[in-house]
């Protein structure tokens, strides 16, 4: 695996690769890589001959500035299952080169920040959208891979990409639970043992949601998964809802729509937590 650190190198290597016909796909990661991450990789494996996975934590997404600086890094061992998972290139960019010459930019984010991560972390989406176009101006992938863990992520940037004409395709990758079904995340990296088993409730009030959905009414699911979180005081419910997959507006009722989505993020311990699970029609 070769490791790139300069901007315009990976330029030239992308380019390089290019001129001999590769298909070149991009994992944007902040690293702490897990199985969610490597199922990216083996994902993007499967439709391009050159695998680009980056790792940059990147500071304009982040809007506690503890949170950014506890969030984990580990990359002796991050390049290590990159090789193992049979990545290509390890994009690993220093932040005053990827954000050499860079002016924020403001996205229309086309109102898809308006719920549920959106209003508890300001600025968030923008800092998304604003290092992805950074990450793609240089490494110009044909397909770029995002996880459905982050939804509201993965649905504003197939908008953004959509609005701004970007070439890149953006795929859509499923989830990757632990066996207990709690969403593999670097955060639960800093959970104890205990918070980590307890977590799992998070999974399995959406599971719970998802058996009623499109039978019972919204407000009936809505008011059961707080039940069923309010039995496990560590782990403290911040939002959970029902939306619709498209505009992700928050609905009360079900209308004739087919699939809806769930969305959740509960506080456990010193980590906030985000998972969601899409609803379909039976
Ligand atoms: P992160 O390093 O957390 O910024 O995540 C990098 C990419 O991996 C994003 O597209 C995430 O949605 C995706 N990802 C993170 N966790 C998972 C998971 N458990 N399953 C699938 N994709 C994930």
């Amino acid at each position: 695996m070769k490791i790139v650190t300069i901007p315009p190198a990976i330029a030239d290597e992308v380019a390089q690769a290019r001129r001999k016909g590769a298909h070149v796909g991009l994992i944007p990661t902040m690293g702490a890589l897990h199985d969610g991450h490597l199922g990216l990789i083996e994902r993007a494996r499967k439709t391009c001959d050159v695998v680009i996975c980056s790792i940059f934590v990147n500071p304009l997404q982040f809007n506690d500035p503890e949170d950014l600086e506890r969030y984990p890094q580990r990359p002796v061992e991050d390049k290590l299952l990159l090789e193992d998972a049979g990545c290509d290139m390890l994009f690993l960019p220093e932040k005053n080169d990827i954000f050499f010459d860079f002016q924020p930019y403001t996205y229309d984010l086309g109102g898809l920040d308006r719920y549920w991560e959106g209003p508890s972390r300001p600025g968030h989406f923008q800092g998304v959208v604003n290092v992805v176009e950074r990450l793609f101006f240089y490494t110009r992938p044909d397909e770029a891979f995002f996880g459905e863990k982050d939804r509201q992520q993965l649905t504003i940037l197939q908008h953004v990409a959509r609005a701004q004409h970007w070439p890149e395709q953006i795929i859509s990758c499923p989830t990757t639970r632990e066996t207990s079904g709690l969403a593999m995340s670097s955060r639960n990296t800093r959970l104890g043992p205990d918070q980590r088993k307890k977590a799992a409730i998070i999974y399995h009030a959406l599971r719970s949601a998802a058996s009623r959905a499109f039978t019972s009414p919204i407000p009936e699911i809505i008011a059961s998964v707080q039940a069923i979180l309010s039995q496990e005081p560590e782990v403290q419910l911040d939002h959970f809802g029902v939306a619709d997959t498209v505009s992700l507006e928050p609905l009360k009722d079900w209308g004739e729509r087919s699939t809806a989505v769930a969305f959740i993020a509960a506080q456990v311990g010193p980590v906030r937590l985000i998972d969601n699970i899409l609803l379909v029609r039976g």
